[in-house]
């Protein structure tokens, strides 16, 4: 066959079985020791050392430390010697780096060059365009809080971020870690929540630990390790993926004979075009100073992960945005094409965030590391029963938080989890809340009830890791929390900063519980275990250790009176509940402005989302399955006329072909009857007058209906001669690399 007649999608193959392996010059040799190069992109400690004043250097170590603003008086110096360091990592431009709610990271570059009292051009970079930036923002969704006529907006410097490089193909970009703010100083950004959440959550957990007698910590952060997961195809199938490129996900695609029910991907070996991937990777990461520790195979063909090593949660949410980005910009480098989304192929598993969350105090200590002795292990159980309060409380804002159309398809959906959120504890530690929980030993001096309930057993136990549940959405793993019904696509800082909250508030509802008792005379130790055993049965309906796929669940959730949020537009719903208004005024997470808008922004995108997905399909089913369905049934056709020709009253011969002939007429037809009503339901849902009604009309109405249209496609690709599919098909894009 002449070049032009070899399908696009044969050329496509070829073209991936002729790719070779890259190779980064210096890095093959093995280069510079990790140690040696992390963090050489960021304007760290040791940078910071080098160029600025020692008085100035130790204010701003200690701004940072603890959490609070840049003091104005030392910014131009800060910003010079930034600049400097700057310079000589051949930067010629600033940008400030901040999360807008699209879930992107936004930036907008300025160049240093300015021109001095004689014309000369000189690089120049003050104190106040390090602190704050004035992107003209107008088109970031805002939820209307901010029309483009109104005061622009700002971005601020997070100096509890550090500062870093961006490497570019022709010259470097400073970029500045910012929150993004509206002149009236409502948050526009992800990640101004997540700061306002660790302060209540700091104060809170201050407050306990003093009142538990620890008056030397001064501050407590979340410590956070998102692990990425992620698909990688090669590019060449990728671009003739229309689904794909417009949507991150396959609208049509007949699942392949093998997929992942060999489980043979997971931890297998990595192959070397996909390691030296990861390679490149990880080496631009630790110029900025992502401490990704581990790599593997995941579940699914084609499906990876990367983790990090845990860090405060904000630098560990500014850090997960540059692992999608780096991720992103190096899988081009190698010819593949990076998926984030949560559910890109149906039929194996989705990619998620796995969260790993605990706290961490001034003093070192995890505050969820239960300890060796009795003390230490009160105040474990203590945190513990306020993530179990604040997690069973606030379920419905979690899973609000982690709504996005993509997560849909990996919660709540047909071969996915549902999409409540339960705490699985582990066997050990239920049997503790459970004793706890019947009073038992609760005569004895609190320090001996401690040592007999065994919590300082605990560690040892949990370094066997046969009772981890992997079915759960939020796992205690040993000493931290899991949370991982987080989708793969999403900036973390949203769901974690809800978490946040929500610890903060049920510490707080702790800590009157306490001191309740204890204005009433009550010893501490013993008001402190009845406020837990109060938190432990209170919380029970939230703790759930059997599987979370079973139907059962579902029923028992129910009986439990556990929120079952099944989409994205019912879970948004929670947001701004007057429940759930009060909660984030209390906590001063968002104002009721601030509240409102989101859920705006969020239930615009996922309109948005299934508008394109639905538009998608339309062309798809269209312009690229119907043809190919078209030339089959005629090749079908024309056959079975020529063998009828051939062969004079053998009719009987060619009935199953002409039976084979019917049914494939038969699908066009439903094809062609199922797109019109797709097609009704598609433009019924957008003329409706208020969002909430368009977005429930997508998930209700429409996506079922995109359902009903790709199961005609699937059969119709496991009908028509191969060479005629256009669209790679799941057994190329999964295995072939
Ligand atoms: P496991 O295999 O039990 O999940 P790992 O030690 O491999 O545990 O850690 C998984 C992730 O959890 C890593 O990203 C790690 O940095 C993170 N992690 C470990 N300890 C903490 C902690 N105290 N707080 C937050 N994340 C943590
Ligand atoms: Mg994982």
């Amino acid at each position: 066959m002449a070049q032009s007649q070899v399908s696009p999608r044969f050329r496509a193959l070829e073209e991936v079985r002729r790719r070779a392996i890259r190779v980064v010059p210096g890095l093959a040799e093995g280069g510079s020791r990790v140690a040696e190069h992390f963090g050489s992109n960021t304007f760290d400690a040791r940078a910071m050392r080098e160029k600025l004043p020692r008085p100035v250097f130790k204010k701003l170590q200690e701004t940072t430390r603890r959490g609070e603003k840049l003091d104005r008086t030392i910014a131009d110096t800060v910003a010079h010697a930034v600049k400097e360091w700057a310079l000589e990592k051949g930067c010629s431009h600033f940008c400030h780096w901040f999360q807008p709610q699209t879930g992107l990271t936004a930036e907008k570059h300025d160049a240093f060059l300015t021109f001095d009292d004689d014309a000369q051009a000189i690089e120049r970079f003050s104190g106040s365009q390090l602190i704050q930036s004035e992107p003209d923002a107008s088109s970031f969704p805002s939820g209307g809080m901010r029309t483009t006529f109104e005061a622009r907006g700002y971005t601020a410097w997070d100096p509890s971020s550090p500062v870093f490089v961006m490497e570019g193909p022709n010259g470097n970009t400073l970029c500045i870690p910012s929150v993004f703010l509206s002149y009236y100083g409502q948050a526009l950004d992800n990640k101004t929540p997540l700061l306002r959440s660790m302060e209540v959550l700091n104060r809170r957990a201050v407050e306990v630990l003093k009142l538990l007698g620890h008056d030397k910590v001064y501050r407590v952060v979340p410590t956070l390790g998102p692990e990425q997961e992620y698909f990688l195809i090669d590019r060449a199938f990728y671009d003739l993926r229309p689904d794909l490129v417009a949507t991150g996900r396959t609208l049509v695609g007949a699942r392949p004979a093998k997929g992942q029910q060999l489980e043979d991907h997971y931890f297998g070996s990595i192959k070397g075009r996909i390691l030296a991937f990861m390679q490149e990777a990880e080496h631009e990461l630790y110029k900025l100073g992502v401490p990704v520790k581990t790599r593997h195979n995941e579940v699914s063909p084609a499906q990876y992960e990367s983790a990090p090593i845990f860090e405060e949660a904000n630098v560990a949410s500014d850090h997960n945005q540059l692992v999608m980005e780096i991720l992103r910009s190096v899988a081009r480098r190698h010819d593949l094409t990076l998926l984030l989304h949560e559910k890109p192929f149906a039929g194996v598993n989705g990619s998620g965030k796995h969260n790993n969350w605990s706290l961490a105090d001034s003093e070192g200590n995890n505050l969820l590391e239960p300890g060796k002795t009795p003390d230490q292990n009160l105040q474990f159980l203590v945190f513990l029963v306020a993530v179990l309060k604040g997690v069973h409380k606030r379920a419905g804002l979690l899973r609000s938080a982690i709504a996005i159309s993509g997560n849909d398809h990996r919660l709540g959906a047909n071969e996915a989890p549902p999409a409540i959120i339960s705490v699985f504890l582990g066997e050990q530690l239920t049997d503790i809340l459970d004793r706890i929980e019947k009073g038992e030993g609760a005569n004895q001096p609190t320090s001996e009830r401690l040592i007999q309930l065994g919590v300082s057993k605990l560690p040892e136990v949990n370094r066997d890791y046969t009772d981890r549940n992997r079915t759960s959405p939020f796992a205690f793993t040993g000493n931290k929390f899991e949370f991982r019904a987080v989708p793969s696509s999403a900036v973390i800082s949203v769901p974690i900063a809800i978490l946040n909250a929500a610890v903060a508030e049920a510490l707080e509802e702790l800590k009157t519980a306490i001191e309740q008792r204890k204005t009433k005379g009550m010893p501490l130790e013993k008001a402190v275990m009845e406020a837990v055993r109060e938190a432990v049965v209170a919380t029970k309906p939230i703790r759930y250790e059997g599987n979370n796929y079973a139907a059962e669940w579902v029923l028992e959730a129910e009986r439990r009176k556990l929120p079952n949020l099944r989409k994205a537009p019912e879970a948004l719903a929670q947001t701004v509940t007057p429940e759930s208004k009060a909660f984030f005024a209390r906590t001063g997470l968002l104002r009721e402005e601030e509240v409102e808008a989101r859920y705006h922004v969020m239930l615009e995108r996922y309109v948005k989302d299934i508008e394109i997905e639905y538009d998608v399909l339309k062309n798809v089913a269209r312009t690229l399955v119907l043809p190919a369905a078209f030339a089959h049934q005629e090749t079908l056709g024309r056959s079975i006329a020529a063998a009828e020709a051939a062969l004079p009253g053998s009719g009987d011969l060619l009935a199953p072909q002409k039976s084979d002939l019917k049914e494939h007429a038969r699908d066009i037809a439903t094809l062609a009857e199922r797109l019109k009503k797709l097609e009704r339901a598609g433009s019924g849902a957008l003329a409706l007058d208020s969002i909430e009604r368009k977005a429930r009309a997508m998930a209700d109405e429409v996506l079922p209906a995109m359902e009903m249209v790709r199961e005609v496609c699937d059969r119709m690709e496991e009908n028509v001669a191969d060479d005629a599919w256009p669209l790679p098909k799941y057994r190329e894009m999964l295995f072939v690399v």
